[in-house]
């Protein structure tokens, strides 16, 4: 195993130990000031256990873009998922790792030809669409695709919309489409949509797998046979967040509406999967007192700005990005703590870089260090270095058992610690034996799925 410097990177736990004894462990021991990551390995495999255990029909396929990071993909690859890829670079990252082609779908309803040439050239020939220039261009480029038709359905409370961008309407478009690719003579296997990523409305759910019945109907009077659906993603991640209501919701609608066991139903869970697994820890590295007064000029208080080594250029990009809402945590805390209005801000020039914008914490000093939980999804693949400040590292975090287990299969090198690297071109490295047999992990779940 390549692990030289790395050692210092992975944290295997024992006895009581839990993400944040890890931390306060990483910066008390190793001089550390930048801002880094732990990533809690066994929670990631016990999402899978919670999928599994409350959506037993659905096989998830990891949409890929929410974190890219080769340690996220190679246990779900071990796990026996499949993944949803965005591009030709996610598809070559994927099959990099050993996953067969017919463990993937192109999930991107418009896709660049040389994307789409790509995918013909590795056989990766299940994809989505919802327009007719996609149709040609699949006719042209890789006439035997086995195709999904994407139809919009929107949750009404939603982190993210996706369905101002993709989609086609079910009654509207559909059957025109449906009758163009049956002209085209392309297959089309399915029917997939996506209510919205961070969907707070489960009953979205089941209005979007009714809409997608209807979508099977129109294309059986076309002659098509449908053994597809595809319920895309939008499933919560954060540590306080469940499924459940969702996994009911889901579960219900597919008894209603497809209750023949020959349908293969699929899903896309980004943010599910990984959001809870990471933790970032910034630093404190300067502090700022702003005098704040009344509509009389006087003195009523003193705002605190802290300037933390991460910001909205770097991992905070989801406050942009992804909406979402960042809760500081102070890693430790004096019992007699006085607390104040505050504000934190990361480490670019740009006013645009504040974390959040009025909190109220204990007074803080430089070189203390603010916990932020639930940082794993749609956060590091788009943070960029701007101004000079290096996105954070991430450090490992396997309990006993699991790190016993895998690894031999993660082979850990440099990349296993790094934000993205896509490989432009593809190099098969290695066999990975999917589906293996993990310990009997002990997983919260106090309500059993239906
Ligand atoms: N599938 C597609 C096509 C997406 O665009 C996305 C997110 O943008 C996902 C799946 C993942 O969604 P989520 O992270 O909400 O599960």
């Amino acid at each position: 195993m390549k692990l030289t410097n790395m050692e210092e990177r992975i944290h295997i736990l024992h006895g009581q130990s839990t993400t944040w004894s890890v931390i306060k462990d990483i910066v008390s021991s190793n001089n550390q000031e930048d801002a880094f990551y732990v990533c809690d390995v066994g929670d990631i495999i016990r999402k899978h256990k919670i999928w599994k255990a409350m959506l037993p029909r659905v096989e998830p396929f990891y949409a890929v873009k929410c974190n890219d990071n080769l340690v996220v993909l190679e246990v779900l690859n071990a796990l026996g998922t499949g993944f949803d890829c965005a591009s030709k670079a996610e598809i070559n990252k994927v099959m990099g790792l050993g996953v067969s082609s017919d463990r993937i779908i192109f999930a991107n309803p418009a896709k660049p030809a040389s994307h789409l040439r790509h995918a013909a050239e590795m056989g990766v020939g299940l994809m989505t669409f919802d327009s007719d220039t996609e149709l040609h261009k699949i006719k042209k480029l890789y006439p035997d695709a086995r195709l999904v038709i994407r139809i919009r359905s929107d949750a009404v409370d939603v982190q993210c919309q996706l369905g101002n961008k993709f989609g086609c309407d079910a009654n509207l478009e559909a059957p025109s489409l449906l009758a163009l690719a049956a002209h085209l003579d392309l297959e089309v296997v399915g029917v997939s949509f996506h209510v919205g990523s961070g969907c707070r409305e489960p009953a979205a759910f089941n209005r979007a797998i009714r809409a997608a019945k209807g979508v099977f109907e129109q294309a059986q009077r076309l002659g098509y046979n449908l053994s597809l659906l595809d319920i895309g993603g939008g499933y919560p991640g954060g540590k306080a967040e469940s499924i459940q209501q969702m996994a009911e919701e889901i579960n219900c609608a597919l008894d209603e509406y497809f209750p023949e066991t020959n349908i293969r139903i699929i899903a896309e869970p980004g943010r599910f999967f990984v959001g809870s697994a990471y933790t970032l820890t910034c630093n404190i590295y300067s502090i700022r007192n702003v005098v704040q007064t009344d509509s009389e000029g006087n003195i009523v208080d003193t705002h605190r700005m802290y300037y933390i080594n991460d910001g909205v250029y770097g991992s905070f990009n989801c406050i942009l990005y992804d909406h979402q809402v960042v809760e500081p945590k102070p890693l430790e805390q004096a019992p007699d703590a006085v607390y104040r209005p505050s504000s934190v801000w990361g480490p670019t020039c740009d006013g645009l870089d504040q974390v959040v914008d009025n909190v109220m914490l204990p007074e803080m000093k430089v070189g203390d260090w603010l916990v932020f939980e639930d940082m794993g999804a749609y956060t590091l693949p788009v943070a960029s270095p701007f101004n000079g400040f290096p996105v954070p590292k991430v450090q490992l975090m396997f309990d006993e058992d699991v790190w016993s287990f895998l690894k031999d299969v993660l082979n850990l090198t440099e990349d296993h610690f790094e934000m993205l690297k896509v490989p432009s071109d593809l190099h098969l490295t290695k066999e990975v034996d999917s589906g293996f047999q993990l310990p009997d992990f002990p997983i919260k779940m106090e309500i059993p799925c239906r």
